[in-house]
């Protein structure tokens, strides 16, 4: 059952929606897309596992990220105050998260896009390293690319179709769930 050619020609056609935590845009919606600053490094990852088209804009100032934000018609996220009303007074969208952790700010997050009526649409989930789109596998096109035992235990793997990472429903899957279903009150 492991490895062959079988496998790898099954794999490229396999084409699921590989979605481990995304929810369907309503049809019509477009998807929120965010930039998150410097600060917000581990929220964009879990943003993008959700189904979020998140930058993670690490480097630059804050001109360069608002310059980026008005480009591409992403929503700013930031921990910074004067860089949410820097971006709002020049025509973006920007959210001014609180909270010390993930899910504190995930549910700033939600409390403000209520408030400014901004529609939080996800799409498929994303690799969270790179954003890249994922693709599904089952348990024997894995072979060599899990540990063993990782393998045994579970079915379904996702990987990167852009940087190759494999995931599956690790522990971090609770915390996600629970991330989604704050997202889902919205
Ligand atoms: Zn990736």
């Amino acid at each position: 059952m492991r490895g062959g050619s079988t496998k790898r020609s099954r794999r490229r056609n396999k084409r699921d929606r590989p979605a481990p935590e995304g929810r369907e845009a309503p049809s019509g919606l477009e998807q929120t897309r965010f930039i998150a600053d410097a600060m917000l490094g581990s929220l964009a990852r879990k943003l993008r596992a959700l189904g979020f088209d998140t930058v993670y804009y690490r480097t630059g100032d804050d001109s360069g990220l608002l310059r980026l934000a008005s480009t591409s018609g992403r929503v700013v996220l930031t921990s910074d105050r004067a860089l949410a009303h820097k971006a709002i007074a020049g025509g973006a969208k920007a959210i001014f998260l609180t909270g010390v952790n993930d899910r504190q700010r995930v549910r700033s997050l939600v409390t403000e896009a209520g408030r400014s009526t901004l529609p939080l649409v996800s799409g498929d989930s994303l690799c969270s390293i790179c954003g890249g789109k994922l693709e599904t596998l089952r348990k024997g096109d894995v072979a060599g690319m899990v540990p063993q035992t990782v393998e045994k235990r579970h079915r379904l793997f996702y990987r990167c179709l852009s940087c190759g990472q494999t995931y599956w429903r690790g522990s971090h899957w609770k915390k996600l769930r629970y991330l989604a279903r704050l997202l889902e009150e919205t």
